[in-house]
């Protein structure tokens, strides 16, 4: 399996990162090893020192696709969840500024936690979901997909022109402005609606 994850999604992260709308989706990928499952510990790496987190709807695929037509992009998932999508930032800047690739900032090991699925059908509307953070039991990152740049049936349709989309894969639908830095000790949670799907400490 692989995971894709989109960049640059909502207006508000654009603009707290001091970056420029993009007229097509920004894509990049993640290894399977990148996958935190089970609520097992996130264990803080030792080549970095500002791990922050990115809260973001994920998609499960579960129908193999290639040129997906956006109107029929629904049909290729069933199961939603929330995830976060680990940046060690002060290796992406560095990467920025050198114009070398971000895989070590945004593709290390664990930098995917999953949250537990939940049906689509429970959520009918998926540009109108909402989910947050809460890291020590206060709210630190919220977001509603009504405020994607970029729908998830868009998205699917985009990605599936480069990469053929097979049962199983992920895709991170991208963050609202409020990522911030982790520490070790702290406690993340984070809520589909008001449903805890995903609940891990740092290490
Ligand atoms: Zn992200």
């Amino acid at each position: 399996m692989k995971i894709l994850a989109i960049g640059m999604n909502y207006p508000s992260h654009v603009k707290e990162m001091n970056n420029i709308l993009s007229p097509e989706p920004v894509i990049f990928s993640k290894p399977e090893s990148a996958l935190l499952l089970n609520n097992k510990p996130f264990f803080y790496p030792d080549f970095s020192t500002d791990i922050q987190y990115e809260t973001e709807i994920v998609v499960k695929i579960d129908r193999l696709g290639k040129n997906i037509a956006p109107k029929f992009a629904h049909r290729y998932y069933s199961e939603i969840t929330v995830g976060i999508d680990f940046t060690a930032r002060d290796l992406q800047k560095q990467c920025k500024e050198k114009g070398h690739p971000w895989e070590i900032a945004k593709a290390f090991d664990n930098s995917a936690p999953v949250g537990r699925m939940a049906v689509k059908t429970a959520h009918p509307d998926i540009q109108n979901i909402n989910f947050h953070l809460d890291i020590n039991g206060t709210t630190v990152q919220q977001g509603n997909t009504k405020d994607m740049i970029f729908t998830v049936d868009r998205i699917i349709a985009h990605a599936s022109r480069f990469f053929t989309l097979k049962n199983g894969d992920l895709i991170y639908t991208g963050t609202p402005d409020g990522v911030g830095p982790v520490k070790i000790g702290d406690h993340l949670q984070a809520y589909l609606e008001n449903e805890l799907v995903l609940d891990f400490k740092v290490k």
